[in-house]
C-alpha cells in the first residue's frame, strides 16, 4: 500500500515577526488502485443471492448453489458425504469451528456466519438427483457446519424437504446432528426414512448449566428444552 505525506501550513511568530512554516501531519494510507480481484466459486454464487428478509438482527438471503452433497475426504471422520441445508449458525455458539466458512464467501467478519443466513435452493431436487453418487455403505451426515433445526427452519423448511427426499430412498446411512428440539416436528419423516434406511439423530447438550449455555451457545435452545427429543 503506497503512503502519502500531508504538510499543514501554520503561522509561527518570532519577536512579532510572522513566518510561514509547513509542519507535516500523520502520514496516511492511500487506497490502493488495483482492480479488484472478481468473486469466483462460492463467493460469487453468495453474492448473486437474493435478500428475502430481516429477522432479530439476522439476514436471511438465498443461495442457489450447485449441489447439496458435498463429499468428505478427511479420514477421521465417520461419514463420506455431508449436506448442510443452510450456510450460517444462528445459534452463534463461541467454539463453533465453521465459522470459517463464511470466509469462502468473502464474508470475513467472525459475526456475519450467524447473522448472515444463506438458504439453499432446489435442495430437494439437487439431492434426488445426487444421491446417485452416493456407494453402498457411505454415510451422510446432515448438520455438519450449520445447525439443520437452527430457526430459519421454521421459516424456509430446507431441512424438512431434504428429508421428505430421503424417505423416497432405500439403503442409506444417515445422520443428523442437532442442538435444537424443533427435530420433533419432523418425527413422522423421520420414522419414514428409518423404515428402509439405517438412521441416528445425535443431539448435542453440551451443558446442563443453563447459565454456562447462555454464555457458550447465545442462541441455542437451553438444554431442557434439547432434552426434550430424547425422551420421544
Ligand atoms: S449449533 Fe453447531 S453450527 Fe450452529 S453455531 Fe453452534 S456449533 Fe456452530
Amino acid at each position: 500500500m503506497k503512503r502519502i505525506d500531508i504538510y499543514c501550513p501554520i503561522t509561527i511568530t518570532f519577536d512579532g515577526e510572522q513566518k510561514a512554516k509547513l509542519l507535516p501531519m500523520a502520514s496516511l494510507p492511500l487506497l490502493s488502485d488495483e482492480t479488484p480481484k472478481p468473486l469466483v466459486g462460492i463467493a460469487r454464487l453468495a453474492a448473486q443471492g437474493e435478500f428475502l428478509q430481516p429477522g432479530h438482527d439476522i439476514e436471511f438471503f438465498t443461495l442457489p448453489v450447485r449441489s447439496l452433497l458435498n463429499r468428505c475426504d478427511v479420514p477421521r471422520m465417520p461419514f463420506a458425504w455431508t449436506i448442510n441445508p443452510y450456510r450460517g449458525c444462528e445459534f452463534a455458539c463461541k467454539y463453533c469451528y465453521s465459522r470459517y466458512t463464511h470466509e469462502f464467501m468473502e464474508l470475513r467478519q467472525g459475526v456475519d456466519f450467524e447473522r448472515k443466513i444463506y438458504v439453499k435452493q432446489h435442495a430437494a431436487w439437487m439431492l434426488r438427483r445426487d444421491l446417485k453418487r452416493v456407494k453402498p455403505g457411505e454415510e451422510i451426515a446432515i448438520g455438519t457446519a450449520t445447525d439443520p433445526y437452527q430457526p430459519a427452519e421454521r421459516r424456509y423448511g430446507v431441512t424438512r424437504t431434504i428429508l421428505e427426499e430421503l424417505a423416497r430412498h432405500h439403503g442409506h446411512d444417515l445422520g443428523i446432528v442437532t442442538k435444537s428440539n424443533l427435530v420433533l416436528r419432523d418425527i413422522d419423516v423421520l420414522r419414514e426414512i428409518s423404515r428402509h434406511n439405517q438412521l441416528f439423530v445425535n443431539l448435542t447438550i453440551t451443558t446442563l448449566n443453563t447459565d454456562l449455555a447462555r454464555i457458550l451457545e447465545p442462541r441455542a435452545p437451553r438444554p431442557t428444552c434439547a432434552w426434550k427429543p430424547c425422551a420421544s
